[in-house]
């Protein structure tokens, strides 16, 4: 079956009536780059940039991004590439990081805020080795428009000193927060991308490390609603929206994203084939008349039914 999933790989993703998705990978390494464009994705819709620095000692110079970004970028020539900037979390700290657990540092965007040497250095290093590709910047964990600005303003004065275009500037919806000021950052950034993997702990309570947290649980109306929002605010300023969490290769998420209006999913270099296959075998109106109804339900189960009986997940 993997075997005739792999020749769909030439093939859009696009539905049976024709509803085009950007199909892109999530990657970190330049094995995971490389199977990305085996599979067919049309480039890299999430680079995770820190997880090379999980056990590093200290906050990285510009020579060690280089040394960890140029292989993977080396191998994405040409492609889009959106690189996202170091999202150190609860479930992604390094030594130095945790060092100052207790120390009123914050987290995630606040703690590199906090850091602007650190952060500008991230940006320099990006802008010039991902100069032969399609480069666009993501930034994690973003919750207010104030934020986005301080980004941006440290990115444009990277861009400025490099003497290089100022690259798209997008962010991930994940916290609710950011959801509550769609409107106010789709104005101001340059596309969204869905990081349902963090959007649905948080909108629902669950712990990321706890395992009922599972993708499948972005089919919870809450969370479905929260990414309703998100597509509409995004589509009122003329901006994509992506979906970079797990959810968007779950089987039973997947149609409820279409349906939701999402613009682009991207999942790990081996889901893709499914994902495509699971895309080119839905119909895009049945996928928003599911979307609307999954949204009138209490409970992920009962939307879970639902997907089931209108777009049943076996290929
Ligand atoms: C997410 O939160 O959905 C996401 C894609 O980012 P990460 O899993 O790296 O937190
Ligand atoms: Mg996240």
């Amino acid at each position: 079956r993997r075997l005739a999933l792999a020749e769909e790989r030439h093939l859009p993703a696009e539905t049976l009536d024709r509803h085009r998705i950007v199909l892109r990978a999530n990657v970190a390494t330049p094995a995971e780059a490389r199977a990305a464009l085996t599979t067919g994705a049309e480039g890299v819709g999430l680079l995770r940039t820190e997880l090379p620095f999980l056990s590093h000692p200290a906050w990285p110079t510009r020579e060690q991004h280089a040394a960890t970004l140029l292989p993977v970028l080396r191998v994405l020539t040409g492609r889009v590439v959106t690189a996202r900037t170091l999202d150190f979390a609860d479930d992604k700290l390094p030594p130095f990081l945790a060092r100052l657990q207790g120390a009123r540092i914050g987290r995630g965007l606040p703690l590199m805020l906090a850091q602007p040497d650190a952060f500008a250095d991230q940006f320099r290093s990006l802008l010039s080795a991902g100069a032969d590709t399609d480069l666009r910047i993501m930034i994690p964990m973003v919750a207010s428009v104030d934020e986005l600005r301080a980004c941006r303003r440290l990115l444009e004065a990277a861009a400025t000193e490099a003497g290089v275009p100022m690259p798209p500037l997008g962010i991930m919806m994940e916290l609710p927060e950011a959801v509550a000021a769609a409107d106010d950052l789709a104005r101001e950034a340059s596309f969204f991308s869905i990081g349902s993997n963090d959007l649905t702990c948080q909108i629902l309570d669950l712990d990321r490390r706890d395992p009922t947290a599972a993708p499948a649980m972005a089919a919870h109306p809450a969370v479905l609603d929260a990414i309703a929002r998100v597509v509409t605010a995004a589509h009122r300023h003329d901006r994509q929206v992506s979906v970079c969490g797990d959810a968007a290769a779950h089987p039973l998420v997947t149609p409820l994203l279409i349906g939701l209006g999402c613009d682009s999913l991207s999942v790990g270099p081996a889901a893709l084939d499914e994902v495509r296959a699971r895309i080119r075998r839905l119909r895009h109106d049945t996928c928003a008349s599911l979307a609307a109804v999954a949204l009138t339900r209490e409970s992920p189960e009962e939307v879970w039914r639902l997907v089931e009986q209108c777009c049943p997940p076996s290929l």
